[in-house]
Parts: structure tokens; C-alpha cells; sequence
């Protein structure tokens, strides 16, 4: 096998329709373009005796037409919220608790989401960690503060380290 195997691991058969990921920064029609060609290749190489070009137009086909009623079908199950994580047909409560960044051992530094809850207040809010927000204005104006913060990091992180290695240089680092 030469450079088609690189590309052939990402494409899911059609047997297997579920959990389809596509690579990091690849979107599916950058995906579906690149596909007749790959598909066109990997059986020259390794199917020789059964291509014809016809045949690989056929599956490129087959597996275009299965990989987008596949996207199609998991995203966005939720009719009311484009970020709701819950996939049940009519459920009341909606969430997306996925937004995170964990540290080396796992814990979280900061996560963020959404939840829309039935019952008496159905107004949803945005969170981050433990302070809700019920509009975007407000979501915005705390993750401006939080923008700041981080720069801060960073050039606190600079100087600290910079200065680390200025005292070795002078032979006086404790
Ligand atoms: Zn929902």
C-alpha cells in the first residue's frame, strides 16, 4: 500500500454509519471532494483485479451518499437548541455540558455550557463554571474579563520565567 492508506483509515465503510469523525480541521465536504479520487486509487492499488473506474465511481458514490445521511442524522437532534446535547425525540430538558478544559491529571481548569430546563422558568442560560448567564450580553462581558485574565497569564508566565533564567545566567538561581 503507498499514500492512499493514509487517507482510507478516516472513511468510515457504510456498514458502520454511527460515530463518524472526521479529522482535526477536515470538514466532510473537504471530506466527500477528496473521496472519489481516493477511493478511485486505493482500488488500483489494491484491488487491481476487480477495478474499473466505473465500479469505484459507484462505491465513492455509495459511501458519499451513506457518510452524509449519517451526518445528517446525529447532528442538531434537538428541535429547539442547535448546541442541546440530548438526542431523544420530545425531551423537555435541554443541555450541553461538553465545553471543558481539563488539566494533566484530569481535573477541570474551567468548564462551560448550556441548560434549558422545563418546569416553571424554561429561560435557558449559558454557565461557566458556577455563574450562570441569561443572556449573551452577559456571558460576553464575563468571558471579556476572562480574555484579560489569560493574556495576563501569559505575560506573567513570560516574566516569570524570563527572570528564572536571567538570575541562573547571573549564577544566582535558588
Ligand atoms: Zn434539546
Amino acid at each position: 500500500m503507498d499514500v492512499t492508506t493514509n487517507t482510507l483509515p478516516a472513511v468510515p465503510t457504510p456498514a458502520k454509519p454511527a460515530g463518524i469523525e472526521l479529522a482535526e480541521g477536515v470538514t466532510l465536504d473537504q471530506l466527500l471532494a477528496a473521496l472519489p479520487g481516493a477511493v478511485d486509487q486505493a482500488m488500483r492499488t489494491a484491488l487491481p483485479g476487480h477495478y474499473s473506474q466505473e465500479v469505484a465511481e459507484r462505491i465513492a458514490a455509495e459511501m458519499i451518499a451513506s457518510l452524509r445521511q449519517s451526518r445528517q442524522d446525529t447532528p442538531s437532534a434537538c428541535p429547539v437548541y442547535r448546541d442541546c446535547e440530548d438526542r431523544d425525540p420530545g425531551h423537555y430538558d435541554h443541555y450541553n455540558h461538553r465545553l471543558r478544559v481539563t488539566g494533566e491529571d484530569g481535573s477541570t481548569i474551567l468548564d462551560a455550557g448550556m441548560a434549558a430546563l422545563s418546569g416553571d422558568d424554561t429561560r435557558p442560560v449559558v454557565y461557566l463554571r458556577n455563574e450562570d448567564f441569561a443572556d449573551a450580553a452577559a456571558a460576553h462581558a464575563k468571558t471579556a474579563e476572562l480574555r484579560q485574565l489569560l493574556d495576563q497569564v501569559d505575560a506573567m508566565a513570560d516574566r516569570v520565567f524570563a527572570d528564572h533564567k536571567a538570575s541562573r545566567a547571573q549564577g544566582g538561581a535558588r
